[in-house]
């Protein structure tokens, strides 16, 4: 006890601490998921490295102050293990540059290279061993500590040096693969490990050392070594961020290697039906066997229902790929075995090579949407990037720009469109729909931009928009007194899974003081399929506020009756296409008939949209839908127009 309490065995303390530290860091690593082993073995190395130099300096720092040691150990043994502390410490810089290398995913492949790298090391390690034969660069003091002989002994330092300008060299040509808060904990760490030296220098210390390693090595196994960032730790593959990291990575290091996308139909829709247990044993079944096709590390699974190979060779016609895509053919042709089912699955190939098709990650990004696409028109053949239409980018850029600009500079509008009821013989409510007006190329249809705006998000800003200018009609105008008893408003799919939608909402209607109940959000019928705890949060919020919801384009989807059924809605809006075809087959007719019956028997409301001659809202109405919507009655018009419309209808 007496040697820690003594305030002159800080040295003593302290390297306990970073024992303790190094003891943390080597639990975190061997409990972690691991993905990529190359740099889990070589984060091993530095552990292990890490610990004997710790192991070893303490041992030499008790002995220094504790006279029942001394007695124990001899001083040439004692000797000896300050000489392996000092072989660990000088291992440390070219083990940090080779785990550099890993993260970076950099292989030397020449010999000359390989042993290169490791000349300063073994330099610095003669000059260690040289005490043996000679006191030229150092010796030992009666406390068995170095003593450094000047100015021969700065070429031990010299290794240490050329590793720091090795990885300085490597974190400023590769840092554009990396997140910022890896490059700083990159240089946090490097800068810890060069620290110590000049330290050491002037505290004669190497306790300091030692706890800076420890820290940084805390630094890594949180940041490089954490794995539920790169790993899907259901399927066990790589995510979408390691799939990035990777293609740029590789990208810089002008490496040709293409991607092997492998489709597997319907599989998103199969494990959200499936018990999660089925489903991940599903997934790692399938992993488990793609895993094999690929180089270590190659394997991701980043998108819904899709598996990434990484590939070596950018030519999609190589041997490689053709045989891994066969080899996968065949063996899809069998049905996967669970426990108590077998499932048979389908899958769509597709290659690209890079850097002769694609050459950075927004291009893939960019072809990767429209090849998703494509996947669901494609018969099963290997998908190449000239089988794809690839106007479908440019087409996306160009409407992304113009949907910017038009938020940048308020060219957006919302136009009314009146919804009619028949048994009240008035207009009830309406449909608020977005405008946007290009100065150059006029009107441009929410068909086209929407699709756009909820790929790449501004889809948010878009609908926060409508509901902000909604609210602001609502409360400017009298519509309420003309008999409007609610505005049905858009969201999109992307809207319900922001975990902030019910307070933005919430917040835009108190803003404008509007009371809930006059606001009716419509979500379209796909919405169905994918509900998550977000969107249940969202809705849960939303409803008990007493805002309303509606299913719209009901019909052209492939819903789950008794699902939806379930749901909270008050409204279902007949999609356009079934209205408009009521005429055209006795099946047709049928069809709409038991839709609305089924409906109706839910207790819920029909609105017949896309009515547009007095014909079919005749027939509609007759069939018992209770709302009318379409150009027959009235076209989607400004917010003057409309209050002068409802204004003139409704008295
Ligand atoms: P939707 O929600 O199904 O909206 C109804 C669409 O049908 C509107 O097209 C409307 O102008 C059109 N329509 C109304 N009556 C008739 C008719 O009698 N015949 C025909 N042929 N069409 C009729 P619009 O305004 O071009 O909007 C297209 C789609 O864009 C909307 O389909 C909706 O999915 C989306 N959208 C529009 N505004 C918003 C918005 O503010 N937010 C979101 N998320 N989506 C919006
Ligand atoms: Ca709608
Ligand atoms: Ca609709």
């Amino acid at each position: 006890m007496t040697l820690l309490t003594n305030p002159q065995n800080y040295e003593i303390c302290f390297a306990i601490c970073s024992m303790v530290v190094l003891l943390i860091t080597v639990f975190v690593h061997l409990f972690g998921e691991h993905y990529y082993s190359r740099q889990n073995d070589i984060f091993g190395g530095l552990l292990f490295n890490a610990f004997c130099m710790n192991l070893l300096g303490l041992i030499h720092k008790v002995w220094i102050q504790s006279d029942f040691f001394k007695m124990s150990l001899s001083y040439e043994a004692v000797c000896v293990l300050v000489m392996l502390e000092k072989v660990c410490i000088y291992i440390m810089p070219l083990l940090s540059v080779i785990y550099g290398m890993a993260i970076f995913r950099i292989e030397f492949q020449s010999f000359v290279k390989k042993i290169l790298i490791g000349i300063p090391t073994i330099c610095s390690q003669v000059v260690i061993f040289s005490v043996i034969f000679t006191g030229f660069f150092y010796r030992f003091d009666e406390n068995a500590e170095t003593r450094y002989i000047y100015p021969q002994a700065v070429t031990i330092y010299l290794s240490v040096w050329f590793y720091l300008i090795v990885a300085a060299y490597m974190i400023i040509k590769y840092k554009k693969s990396l997140s910022t808060e890896k490059q700083m904990a990159l240089v946090v760490y490097y800068f810890l490990m060069a620290a110590g030296v000049p330290i050491r220098i002037l505290t004669r210390s190497s306790s300091i050392f030692e706890f800076s390693v420890s820290i940084a090595l805390l630094l890594c196994v949180y940041t490089f070594q954490n794995p539920s960032e790169f790993v899907d730790l259901t399927s066990g593959a790589g995510t979408k961020k390691a799939l990035d990291f990777t293609i740029s990575t590789n990208l810089l290091q002008k490496k040709t290697f293409s991607l092997l996308g492998i489709y597997v139909d319907k599989l998103d829709v199969f494990l959200s039906e499936e018990s999660i247990e089925n489903s991940s044993e599903l997934l790692r079944h399938i992993s488990d066997y793609l895993k094999k096709m690929c180089p270590e590390g190659g394997l991701f699974y980043p998108f819904d229902s899709t598996f990434i190979l990484m590939l070596p060779g950018a030519d999609p016609d190589e041997t490689v790929i053709e045989k891994t895509v066969e080899q996968i053919k065949i063996r899809f042709k069998d049905p996967w075995v669970l426990k108590n089912e077998e499932i048979k699955l389908f899958q769509s190939p597709c290659v690209l090579g890079f850097p002769t098709e694609v050459d950075s990650l927004e291009r893939f990004n960019e072809i990767w949407n429209v090849m998703q696409k494509a996947f669901l028109r494609h018969n099963r053949d290997v998908l190449r990037l000239s089988d794809l239409n690839l106007k479908y980018v440019e087409h996306d850029k160009k409407i992304d720009g113009i949907v910017k600009r038009a938020l940048e500079d308020g060219l957006l509008d919302v136009y009314y469109q009146p919804i009619y009821s028949p048994a009240d013989g008035k207009y009830t409510s309406c449909e608020a729909l977005v405008r946007l007006k290009d100065p150059k190329l006029g009107f441009i249809s929410p068909a086209v931009f929407m699709p756009v705006a909820e790929r790449n998000g501004s889809v948010l800003e878009i609908d926060r928009y409508v509901l902000d200018r909604v609210c602001e009609m609502i409360s400017s105008s009298r519509i309420m007194d003309y008999g409007i008893e609610y505005v049905e408003v858009n969201l999109s799919i992307v809207d319900c899974i922001q975990t902030n939608l019910a307070e933005n909402i919430l917040g835009t209607l108190e803003k404008y003081n509007v009371d809930p109940k006059l606001i009716n959000l419509e979500i379209t019928e796909t919405w169905e399929k994918n509900i998550t705890d977000v969107m249940d949060m969202n809705l849960g919020r939303l409803l008990k506020s007493g805002i309303t919801f509606s299913m719209d384009d009901f019909g052209t989807g492939y819903s789950n009756l008794s699902r939806i059924a379930m749901l909270p809605l008050k409204l279902f809006k007949l999609d356009k296409s079934i209205v408009q075809s009521v005429f055209d087959s006795e099946t047709s007719y049928m069809v709409m008939l038991n839709m609305i019956r089924i409906i109706k028997s839910l207790g819920k409301e029909i609105v017949a949209e896309g009515v547009e001659t007095a014909e079919q809202a005749k027939q509609i109405i007759r069939l018992g839908c209770d709302h009318v919507q379409g150009f027959f009655y009235a076209r989607p018009m400004s917010k003057e127009s409309f209050i002068e419309f409802i204004k003139e209808h409704n008295a």
